[in-house]
């Protein structure tokens, strides 16, 4: 009885300490996954670089850091920002933000549905586009 009573117990507590890391395993594959192309990576790099030195500041204005801790790390961060807006440049960024974002979700959904890009001739009738394999064309019904 004792023998059973002890093997629950550590099975209780191997499952109370274990639960937290599988947690925390699936959390850090949705930020994989979040994270999966560079430009993703850069922006979530940089926000975390912003919000580092906006604590920093709070933190340095509440009288919590002495000004030479505050101007090293402050330069640290800066230069970590400067860092990957120059990334960002590199891959063309700082131009148009919203047309490499829209670039970059392209090229994911062509990587994640390449059925997408169905392949696509003319019809020889009528010369509309028909997706290959069709038996018929949907504009002037000739047989294909
Ligand atoms: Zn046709």
């Amino acid at each position: 009885m004792l023998t059973v009573a002890c093997t629950l117990l550590t099975l209780a507590a191997g499952v109370y300490v274990l639960t937290p890391l599988f947690r925390e395993a699936r959390g850090n594959i949705e930020v994989e996954l979040l994270a999966e192309t560079g430009l993703d990576r850069l922006l979530a790099r940089k926000a975390v670089v912003y919000a580092n030195l906006k604590d920093l500041e709070f933190e340095y204005r509440m009288g919590r850091l002495s000004d030479g801790d505050f101007r090293r790390l402050e330069a640290g961060y800066k230069a970590e920002a400067a860092a990957i807006l120059r990334e960002l440049d590199q891959l063309g960024v700082a131009g148009d933000l919203d047309e490499s974002i829209e670039r970059d979700i392209a090229a994911r959904k062509s990587r994640l549905y390449p059925s997408v890009a169905k392949e696509t001739s003319r019809c020889p009738s009528c010369g509309a586009e028909v997706t290959v394999g069709k038996k018929f064309c949907a504009d002037c019904g000739q047989r294909l």
